[in-house]
Formats: structure tokens, C-alpha cells, sequence
């Protein structure tokens, strides 16, 4: 009895079942069974063919979690504990950053090493099972992996999934100062995730703007003290509630997680003079923005960081986040609905159509 794995053909292909071998394990490997894996933008944009460099067929699923099942030799976590049979585990979704590249050594930015792989993205299904939409997940060695800690449900590990881990990314590079107003502009899972860790950074308020209504709902849960929903509102009147929230200066930071062209060109007049704004929702390219950049950068002093990927520790410290926090930030809300493999189709059709905040999928139900 093989392993049933859903794969992803080519880009606009639908989603088929295929079953494969139960791989060998090479030492310092393991095999993990899959508990739960996402559906999330970017398995969308995959599918759209919008993202380079995707080797079709894949296993799509990036950030996953799983039991070990079979483990070979001695396999270390991040914290050093010795990994064993039945532990409950997650890995960091990224392997094969060299380490001794330009851009992991001289530039320090490891996220730009092209040796770099992305389980569920840029690994090919031809070299087996390296995606979560599937009922086991190959750990090759030097994978980082965590054992999940005591207490956190699978469940909202995945929930928060790569949306918590890049939005730890974000705040680190969005240096929010305490007592910091901060816009959040996009409601998905980066977004969400953004709104809670810039409340936990210290920003004394959060103003959230997106849609649907119930995301926004989500959003207040998240953190936010005031949610603007951008398909009910015009330019001006979203001018206007920043005004009002801010006392007519413009908001110290904000944080861009909405993939849109529009968004970036609206930041650029709601952010105060010398604030800061951090672009993470342009993954794959939304086209130009148009910016006059004496009014909008070199007269207001602006400070513009992008953030790309994410690293080991954002990862790491994503589950320190989960331990301490989980039963008091609703991460498990954004992870509305699991599905099968045999039904992940419809799974990216809901993503596409917003219908949830997030997918789960669950290999081995059904
Ligand atoms: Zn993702
Ligand atoms: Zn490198």
C-alpha cells in the first residue's frame, strides 16, 4: 500500500490523487505522518502559474505537522532535543540555504540564497513526498524541526501556519516602537497574525483596514480597535478615520499584507512623517504602484523596508508565540474548515473566493 499524495500537475490543472512509494530513508532522515498541512495565497498563486520557478508536478503544502514515524539514526530539533518515534513535529518549511553564499554570508540575507528550497513550492513531486498535501512527508536531513510544544493543538499550529511565521518576519522589521499607532492593510492570515504581534510588540492601536466583514470580524478578535472595511469605503474616507485615530498625523507604522498595487500608493498618505512602512504581501508581482516620491518618501522622511521569506528563527520563535499565547489569541478561528485530499479543488476555490480565511487539510480524514 503506497502513500496518496494530491499533486499539482501544472498551473491551472486540477488537483489529482497519486499514490507513491514509501521512500527509503537515508540516515538523519524521517518520515512524518501528516496530521495537518494548509491551503494558503501562495498555494493559490502557485496554481494560477503566478509565482517562478514552481518544478510541476508538486506535492503543494509548505508549512505542515505531523507525527514521526519512522526516524533514521540520530535526529536533533532546534533546541537540540533528541527527536524520537511518535513525537509530534514541525519543521521549517525552507532547506538547503547554504550557508556560504553571497547573500548568506556577506549580505546576511539568507532569505535571497538561491540554493534555497521551499517544501510544497519549489521541491518537485519526481522527488517524492515533499509536500503536506499528502499522507506522509519525507524529512530529508538537515531540515530544521521543532517538537510542537505541550499544550498547543495541531490544529492551531496550522492554523496560524506560514501566515504567524511571516508575520514574526514582519514585526521584526517593522521595529514598532511602544505606544505606536499601526495600520494593517489586509486581513488574510498574514494579515491576522500581523494585527496580534504588532499588539503584542506594544502598539498601543491597531487599525485594520480589509474585507470580507467576517475577516474583519476576525481581525477585532485578533487585536484590532478599529476595522475599515475597503469595499464599503473610498480613499477619503479611510483618509479620514487615520485622521481621526491619529490626530491628524498619520499613523507611526504600517504594515502592508494585501498583495495589492492600490494599497501601497494609499500607505504612502496615511503613514506620518518619518514613520515606517513594511511591504511583505507583494509575493508574486501585483504590477506598479504609483508614487510621487517628493511628497510621499523624500518630503515625509519615509522609511520603506521589504520582507521577503522568512528564517529558522522566525519559525522558532512563532512557537514560543503559540506556547505562551494560544489560548488567548484566536489563531485555531483562522483555520475554519479541513478537507480531505480528495477534495482540495474545491479547497482552492474557496481560498480563491475568500469563502474562509484558511483551508486545512487533512490527509488522512475521509
Ligand atoms: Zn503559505
Ligand atoms: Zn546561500
Amino acid at each position: 500500500m503506497g502513500i496518496v499524495a494530491a499533486v499539482m500537475p501544472a498551473p491551472r490543472a486540477p488537483v489529482e490523487l497519486r499514490e507513491f512509494p514509501e521512500p527509503s530513508l537515508a540516515p538523519g532522515s524521517a518520515l512524518l505522518r501528516t496530521l495537518y498541512s494548509e491551503v494558503c495565497g501562495t498555494d493559490v498563486h502557485v496554481w494560477h502559474g503566478r509565482l517562478a520557478g514552481v518544478p510541476f508536478p508538486i506535492i503543494p503544502g509548505h508549512v505542515s505537522v505531523g507525527v514521526a514515524d519512522k526516524i533514521r539514526g540520530d535526529i536533533r530539533a532546534v533546541d537540540g532535543r533528541r527527536i524520537v518515534e511518535g513525537d509530534t513535529l514541525v519543521f521549517f518549511d525552507v532547506h538547503r540555504t547554504c550557508g556560504r553564499c553571497r547573500a548568506c554570508t556577506v549580505t546576511r540575507t539568507p532569505t535571497r540564497c538561491e540554493a534555497r528550497r521551499v517544501y510544497g513550492i519549489t521541491d518537485s513531486a519526481a522527488e517524492g513526498l515533499f509536500g503536506g498535501w499528502a499522507q506522509a512527508i519525507y524529512l530529508e536531513p538537515g531540515v530544521s524541526i521543532a517538537v510542537l510544544p505541550a499544550g498547543v493543538p495541531p490544529e492551531t499550529y496550522i492554523s496560524g501556519g506560514c501566515g504567524l511565521i511571516t508575520a514574526v518576519h514582519i514585526i521584526d522589521r517593522a521595529a514598532i516602537t511602544l505606544g505606536d499607532t499601526v495600520l494593517v492593510q489586509g486581513v488574510g492570515a498574514v494579515g491576522l497574525s500581523a494585527i496580534a504581534l504588532a499588539r503584542l510588540a506594544g502598539a498601543a492601536q491597531v487599525i485594520a483596514f480589509g474585507a470580507p466583514a467576517d475577516r474583519l470580524a476576525l481581525a477585532r478578535e485578533m487585536g484590532a480597535d478599529r476595522v475599515v472595511d475597503i469595499t464599503a469605503t473610498n480613499d477619503e474616507e479611510r483618509r479620514e478615520v487615520v485622521r481621526q485615530e491619529t490626530g491628524g498625523y498619520g499613523v507611526d507604522v504600517a504594515i502592508e499584507a494585501a498583495g495589492s498595487a492600490r494599497a501601497v500608493e494609499e500607505a504612502m498618505t496615511l503613514i506620518r512623517d518619518g514613520g515606517r512602512y513594511v511591504i511583505a504581501g507583494h509575493y508574486t508581482d501585483a504590477g506598479p504602484s504609483s508614487i510621487n516620491v517628493h511628497q510621499h518618501i523624500n518630503r515625509k522622511h519615509l522609511e520603506i523596508r521589504g520582507c521577503w521569506g522568512s528564517e529558522v528563527g522566525h519559525f522558532v520563535r512563532a512557537l514560543r508565540l503559540l506556547e505562551r499565547h494560544h489560548a488567548s489569541i484566536p489563531w485555531h478561528a483562522i483555520g475554519a474548515r479541513s478537507y480531505g485530499l480528495g477534495d482540495l479543488n474545491q479547497a482552492l476555490a474557496d481560498a480563491e473566493a475568500m469563502r474562509i480565511p484558511k483551508a486545512l487539510v487533512q490527509p488522512r480524514s475521509g
